[in-house]
């Protein structure tokens, strides 16, 4: 161990602008689902989306209020990334709707568009036809969106888009979030801008907002009694969090390109030395580089992880494919899982939040070299 402060994974990135907007929202008096952070937040959401966005507690609410506007149910199938987070697929189990896993293809390590179809295939020859699909659009990387939404629409798919990692990329100049029926955000503590918890629905249209922002508050009925007459939900933001949210992505652009050098100063260095692997942009396209990940021969992400961890900086391995964890391992699976056990296997995850210093990135690739 030695006296350097810990380099983590994707750090918060708060300085005075950020104390004081949140100290204003407190002495307004408004620290609940209302107020004036809450529209200015939203606003700036939905003019850089284009869409109506309902801000949340967080982004796993968000893409569950999703699914009930896709009117998901019981026994209904929802087709979903299997590379990804676990969080993308549990609200399809809250609404005891069966999850059917697709695969990721090499270059984006998003959903395959070939998995996706010859999933959808082999289904209808069951007589079983997907609702919906929730496509992870993972560390920020855009999925080959064109193909998915194509293969969607001809099959009568709801698209929801995982966005919650994707925030500020863009697929042929839209942004990333605002490309299916649904999209959704996550503003946790790591992601690329934070408001320590929350998240947000991104919405086709005014009629669908309108039932969003009712189901997130209890479902009260306009009355001026309390009247419910179906299950609400407690999903709404504060204006506290909206308070920081707003002045967090003011700095939007900023955060992108720091992370985008993150990962070119890594790759750059790595090249020359081993046989590297990374998510690729595809034309037209361009990833806000979240989490820098690099695949590494043979085992040596393990050796790589256990040298960091000595020397008190945090990374970690990629996602552990969702058909093998045990809450889901029933469900079914189209995929290669060959190479996303290879993506779990020998990948990692460096740091790559937007307040890395230049001394800070040498340390890690001093690190990082020294085990290669
Ligand atoms: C973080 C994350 C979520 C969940 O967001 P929360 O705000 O933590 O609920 C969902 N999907 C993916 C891919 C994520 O990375």
């Amino acid at each position: 161990m030695n006296n350097f402060p810990k380099i983590y994974l994707s750090p918060p990135h708060i300085d005075h602008l950020e104390i004081e907007n949140v100290v204003k929202a407190l002495k307004s008096g408004w620290i609940s689902p209302y107020g004036s952070y809450i529209q200015e937040f939203s606003s700036k959401l939905s003019q850089y989306f284009n869409k109506k966005v309902l801000l949340t507690n967080s982004g796993t609410s968000a893409l569950h209020l999703a699914l009930k506007l896709a009117e998901i149910a019981d026994g209904d199938y929802v087709l979903c990334s299997n590379f990804t987070f676990a969080a993308t697929a549990f609200p399809i189990l809250y609404e005891k709707a069966i999850p059917v896993f697709i695969g990721s293809e090499k270059r984006t390590w998003n959903i395959s568009p070939e998995f996706l179809q010859y999933a959808i295939d082999d289904l209808r020859k069951k007589h079983i036809y997907p609702k919906a699909l929730i496509v992870a659009q993972i560390y920020g990387m855009p999925a080959e969106m064109d193909q998915i939404i194509n293969i969607c629409k001809n099959n009568n798919i709801i698209v929801i888009e995982d966005a919650a990692e994707a925030l500020g990329s863009s697929y042929h100049n839209i942004p990333v979030g605002a490309l299916g029926d649904y999209g959704i955000l996550s503003f946790n503590g790591n992601k690329i801008i934070t408001t320590s918890q929350g998240g947000t629905l991104i919405l086709p249209n005014e009629k669908k907002y309108k039932y969003a922002e009712k189901l997130a508050s209890q479902a009260k009925e306009k009355a001026d009694y309390y009247k419910h007459n179906e299950i609400g939900y407690n999903y709404a933001s504060s204006n506290i969090l909206a308070a920081l949210g707003s002045i967090q992505f003011d700095k939007l652009n900023k955060k992108i390109n720091k992370r985008r050098k993150i990962f070119n100063f890594y790759l750059t260095k790595f090249k020359d030395k081993f046989d590297v692997e990374y998510q690729m942009e595809i034309e037209n396209s361009i990833a806000n580089r979240w989490l820098s990940t690099f695949i590494f021969p043979a085992s040596l992400n393990k050796k790589i992880k256990s040298s960091l961890e000595k020397n008190n900086i945090e990374s970690r391995y990629l996602w552990n494919p969702l058909n093998k964890q045990k809450v889901f391992k029933d469900f079914p699976y189209f995929g290669n899982s060959l190479f996303e056990n290879k993506l779990f296997n020998n990948g990692l995850c460096l740091p790559s939040g937007d307040n890395l210093k230049e001394i800070d990135l040498d340390k890690i690739l001093a690190v990082i070299e020294k085990n290669i």
